[in-house]
């Protein structure tokens, strides 16, 4: 049995975890699939690519409105994946070439196989068959180390729907390699994965219909928000509210589901299922418990500010254990287990203040900080403003109507408390907010220490500044 200093479990954002620093330390890397992980295979980087490819196929209808006549003639669907994986899987490959080519210098062994612990600090690994072939793999290995990195992240989960299991359903981790476009789908989920591909293949002509169980989509944004986008996506989408699924079944053409609702029951049917309803923690898989790790009631490993497990020794980051389930984030953490493991004497605690997120469906979607039904629950005192992308001359550019930001802030400091932002490019302007809160700069000297390009669309966010209603 091999014993190692360090065992890092997870090639997401544990993979960058080990370094040159970490020379004269025996090391391990344990990777189950691909390695780089969800963001990079299934998740940020191809949603992404194929949302800018989104984008550009609605321009041409966008344009009637200022008076240009184009038409979309087509999207080649297969290039349009090929694009994606073309550029992505490479970089997948490589990153594993480096690994174990890096193996003889820099100490560190890759196990290519899954990861369960097996008892207090022992992890046994299984490995596939070789190949695939059926021929006999190299079967189960079992290591200990002195300290691990839990960094498994977590994989979507499907609702216990009749039916569903057999129906053949997709995920993000498969829809995105479909070989041919389907004249329609339903997308059972409303939250952020369901809205962004809802956007991309309602802009490649497919018929989308949104499942949502709650009122409205996108429920975790702020109430103005998550109403905004519901009243547009339903001009894009056939959305349906308040539905519960009660059964899944194949049909000549694709898939059924059957529904109950406000108005009884009714049936929707797609070429292709999406199902969207959420992810959760690989820390059952990863069967952390027989190494006395704990985890929270949703299955995350439960960690302290210095991402530390209940075990010493045992550090977790990432979707495994955060509520967030953001690459960022990750990101972040793996950088606060690198300090630790690394300055155990000056440990650093990771910085959960302050956590943005983006949506990149249509219109774009941003947020940092307290929605108002958060501050209105906590008896936060609040002011807030609202700025419309159809009062700064950018928006009257692009003929915008929909868009605005909202910030909350405290009346007497003028610090900000939360920004929200739905409209065009809403991920990048939104960062000088949350520059803002990281570094404690009010309201009224950033709206007025700076000058704001004229007319660029970050007057969006001097007007909602100036537009709040501080304390003297
Ligand atoms: C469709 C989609 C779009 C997204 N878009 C965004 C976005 O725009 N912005 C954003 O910030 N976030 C986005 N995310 C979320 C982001 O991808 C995740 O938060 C991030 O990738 C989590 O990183 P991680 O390192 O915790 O886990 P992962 O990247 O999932 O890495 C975990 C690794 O551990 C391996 N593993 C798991 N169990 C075992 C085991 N038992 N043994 C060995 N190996 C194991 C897995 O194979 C995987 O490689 C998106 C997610 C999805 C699904």
């Amino acid at each position: 049995m091999s014993h190692y200093d360090l065992v890092v479990i997870g090639t997401g954002s544990g993979n960058s975890l080990v370094d040159h620093r970490f020379a004269g330390w025996r090391t391990a890397l344990v990777e189950k699939g691909t390695f780089g992980g969800t963001c990079l295979n299934v998740g940020c980087i191809p949603t992404k690519m194929y949302v800018h490819t989104a984008d550009l196929a609605v321009a041409p209808a966008a344009g009637a409105r200022l008076g240009v006549d184009a038409e979309l003639r087509g999207v080649r669907w297969r290039e349009v994946r090929d694009r994606v994986f073309g550029r992505i899987d490479p970089i997948a490959r490589d990153g594993r070439a480096y690994r174990l080519a890096h193996e003889d210098n820099a100490g560190l062994t890759v196990y290519e196989g899954q990861g369960r612990f097996t008892g207090h600090k022992e992890l046994t690994i299984s490995f596939p068959d070789a190949g695939g072939s059926g021929a006999p793999g190299r079967g189960e290995e079992t290591v200990t180390a002195d300290k691990f990195v839990l960094a498994a992240g977590s994989r979507p989960v499907a609702p216990d729907i009749p039916g569903l299991a057999e129906s053949g359903y997709h995920t993000s981790d498969t829809v995105m390699r479909i070989d041919e476009l389907p004249r329609s789908m339903v997308i059972l989920g409303s939250g952020f994965v369901a809205a962004e591909f809802a956007h991309v293949f309602a802009s490649f002509g497919v018929q989308v219909t949104v499942i949502a169980r709650s009122g409205a989509l996108l429920r975790a944004e702020d109430a103005d928000i998550s109403t905004r986008f519901t009243e547009l996506a339903a001009q894009r989408f056939d959305v349906r509210l308040r539905r519960t699924a009660e059964r899944a079944r194949r049909t000549g053409s694709g898939i059924a589901l059957d529904l109950t609702g406000p108005a009884g029951t009714e049936t929707v049917e797609g070429e292709l299922l999406l199902v969207a309803t959420g992810r959760r923690s690989n820390s059952d898989l990863l069967d952390v418990a027989a190494t006395g790790v704990t985890t929270t009631d949703g299955g995350r490993v439960s960690v302290d500010p210095q991402q530390r497990t209940s075990v010493p020794g045992i550090y977790a980051l990432g979707d495994l254990s955060s509520p967030y389930e953001l690459k960022h984030v990750a990101n972040h953490e793996a950088r606060v287990v690198q300090h630790n493991l690394l300055h155990p004497d000056q440990p650093v605690a990771a910085d959960h203040r302050y956590v943005p997120h983006a949506v990149f469906t249509s219109p774009q979607i941003a947020a940092v900080g307290l929605t108002e039904r958060e501050a209105r629950e906590r008896g936060v005192r609040f002011v807030s403003a609202t700025a419309e992308y159809a009062g700064i001359a950018y928006g009257w550019a692009m003929e915008d109507t929909t868009g605005f930001a909202k910030l909350l802030a405290d009346p007497s400091t003028g610090l900000l408390l939360g920004a929200h932002i739905i409209g065009p490019q809403a991920a990048t302007l939104i960062q000088p907010l949350i520059q803002a809160m990281n570094f404690g700069l009010d309201a009224r000297s950033m709206a007025r220490g700076q000058l704001w390009i004229h007319p660029a669309m970050p007057e969006l966010v001097e007007n909602a500044l100036l537009a709040l209603p501080l304390d003297a």
